[in-house]
C-alpha cells in the first residue's frame, strides 16, 4: 500500500483525459436535446463576472484564453439573446464581495470597485437588457446568498414564484461549486414547496465551465495537492452531481 493520493496516482499514471474517460464510464452523464417550446422558462446565469471568466480578470480568473470558459461565454450571450426575443426573465447571479473580508477558502476576489465583480465585457450588455435582473451574491451559493438577513426573503425564490417559472434553464461559472451548489438548493427548495410552479431544473452544458489547475501546476506554486482541478474532469462531476440530484442536462435547448 502507499499514502500515495489517488489524484497523485491518476495524473501520474495516464493524466487527466484518461482519468475522465474512466469515470465516465462508470459514472456517465446524459445529455439531452431539451425542448423549451410551450413551457413557462426562465434562466438563471450563474457568475459569468471579470473575476472569473475574464483572461487575466484577477485571483481567480483564467490566467490564460480558455475555450472551455470561451464556449460558456459564447452560449450564455446565444441563448440569453433567445429568452430575451421570448420574453422570459433571465435572473444573473454576481459575485461581488466587500474589500478586505475573506470568503474562505479562496484567495480575494470580485472586490467591489475592482471591476472584478461586474459582467464580463460580451455579456455588459444585459445590465440593461429588457427582463434581465442582476442579483449579487457574497457567497458560494447563490440560494442562500440571496436571503435577506433582516426579512428572511428570499430574493431568488421570489423572482421564480413571481414570474411563474415551471422550467428553469442554468448555466455559468464554475460547473462544479457555485453552479451545483444553485442547482441542487433548488432541488430541494422545490421539493419542500419553497418554489411555486417550478417543475424542472435543466443545467445547458455548454453554457457551464470551470477553471483549470493541474496537480502539476498546483504543486509548482507552493499549494497542496488537494487544490488539484483538472478542468473537464472537475465539469464531468459537476454535471453528474446535478443529475443525481434530478436536473436535466442539455446539450441544446430547442425554442
Ligand atoms: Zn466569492
Amino acid at each position: 500500500m502507499t499514502d500515495t493520493p489517488i489524484n497523485t496516482l491518476a495524473d501520474t499514471l495516464a493524466g487527466p483525459a484518461a482519468a475522465l474517460e474512466a469515470i465516465a464510464t462508470v459514472m456517465p452523464v446524459r445529455k439531452t436535446r431539451c425542448t423549451l417550446a410551450g413551457k413557462r422558462i426562465g434562466k438563471l446565469d450563474v457568475d459569468p463576472v471579470k473575476g472569473f471568466a475574464a483572461v487575466g480578470g484577477g485571483n481567480l480568473a483564467p490566467p490564460v484564453a480558455n475555450a472551455q470558459v470561451a464556449r460558456m461565454i459564447a452560449e450564455i450571450d446565444r441563448t440569453n439573446r433567445l429568452f430575451i426575443e421570448a420574453q422570459r426573465p433571465i435572473a444573473v447571479f454576481l459575485d461581488t464581495h466587500e474589500p478586505g473580508k475573506p470568503e474562505h477558502p479562496y484567495p480575494p476576489h470580485c472586490e467591489i470597485g475592482t471591476g472584478e465583480e461586474n459582467l464580463v465585457d460580451e455579456l455588459a450588455w444585459l445590465e440593461w437588457a429588457p427582463g434581465v435582473t442582476l442579483m449579487r451574491k457574497d457567497c458560494i451559493n447563490g440560494v442562500v446568498g440571496m436571503t435577506e438577513l433582516a426579512t428572511g426573503k428570499n430574493l431568488l425564490l421570489d423572482w421564480i414564484v413571481g414570474n411563474g417559472i415551471e422550467t428553469l434553464v442554468v448555466d455559468g461559472i464554475c460547473t462544479d461549486i457555485c453552479v451545483l451548489q444553485a442547482v441542487q438548493s433548488l432541488l430541494s427548495a422545490r421539493n419542500h414547496g419553497m418554489t411555486g410552479p417550478l417543475r424542472e431544473i435543466v443545467v445547458h452544458e455548454p453554457g457551464c465551465a470551470t477553471y483549470d489547475l493541474s496537480l502539476e501546476t498546483a504543486q509548482r506554486i507552493g499549494l497542496p495537492d488537494t487544490a488539484a482541478h483538472p478542468q473537464r474532469v472537475a465539469h464531468h462531476i459537476g454535471l453528474y452531481l446535478m443529475q443525481a440530484s434530478g436536473a436535466v442536462i442539455a446539450e441544446e435547448l430547442v425554442f
